[in-house]
């Protein structure tokens, strides 16, 4: 009780302790939690020598991918909800809830191993009956499942006439790299080739670029490899010698 009490204290003068701590870093907006100061930068785990420059909110703990789809729902699902829909939300980020509930009259949530979901699913292989919602959002799970086909028909098919799939991933190559087996928990890196494979299953596929929002939102993965900024990634979302932008495909079926 008295460690949740200290969390919630600490947790409430962060943002400010960053504000005075980092005053003469750049200063940045969270469209999540309203935050306004300098961001943090983010080490990516499976490499110690890389890090993602001003990438977390202090407020909230989001991230690039966060903000970027905060932004998305608000461009594209809000026309798009009604309280007589539903959402199926896939390996579901908290601090997405929030904004998904006001515009979904049903929001369920799903995921093979996060606990606390709705229901427990295989993206390959879902238990819904064809036709179950009006929208489905998933985000960085396509490097997970070894049949990523399977991935795509299945999300295609609990789809109503009408529907939205929001399919953020991290399009690091030009074409998609299948492992074979799994390393590290993933069986492939992503490449923007994988537009082609949502264009036959969906009737329309829009391409929704971080690089369309303003940039108080800091939606650029500034990538330091020792320091030094990385820029090789696929033209499509490659911000030379700054790092890449984030891409959400918004599948629609008609
Ligand atoms: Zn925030």
């Amino acid at each position: 009780m008295r460690y949740a009490f200290t969390e919630r204290i600490k947790q409430s003068l962060r943002p400010t302790l960053y504000r005075a701590l980092y005053r003469n870093r750049e200063q940045f907006e969270c469209p999540i939690c309203g935050y306004h100061g300098p961001f943090k930068d983010k080490r990516v785990s499976h490499d110690p020598d890389i890090v993602r420059a001003d990438s977390k909110c202090p407020g909230c703990g989001a991230a690039e991918r966060h903000r970027m789809l905060r932004l998305v729902i608000r461009d594209v699902l809000q026309p798009h909800g009604s309280p007589q829909k539903s959402l199926l939300h896939i390996a579901p980020e908290l601090c997405l809830r929030e904004w998904l509930s006001a515009l979904y009259g049903t929001c369920h949530t799903a995921d093979l191993f996060q606990p606390g979901v709705d229901f427990r699913e295989d993206v390959q292989a879902m238990s819904f009956p064809d036709a179950s919602y009006d929208c489905v959002v998933i985000s960085r799970v396509l490097t997970i499942p070894p049949d990523l086909n399977a991935c795509i028909r299945e999300i295609r098919r609990v789809l109503k006439p009408g529907g939205i799939a929001i399919i953020a991933e991290i399009y690091s190559h030009e074409k998609t790299v299948e492992f074979g087996r799994m390393i590290e928990s993933r069986s492939r890196e992503i490449g923007v080739d994988l537009l082609d494979l949502y264009k036959q299953h969906f009737s329309r596929v829009e391409t929704l670029l971080s690089g369309r929002y303003d940039g108080r939102y800091q939606l650029a993965n500034r990538i330091l490899r020792n320091g030094v900024p990385a820029d090789n990634f696929p033209s499509l979302i490659r911000i030379p010698e700054t790092g890449f932008m984030e891409l959400v495909a918004a599948c629609h079926v008609e």
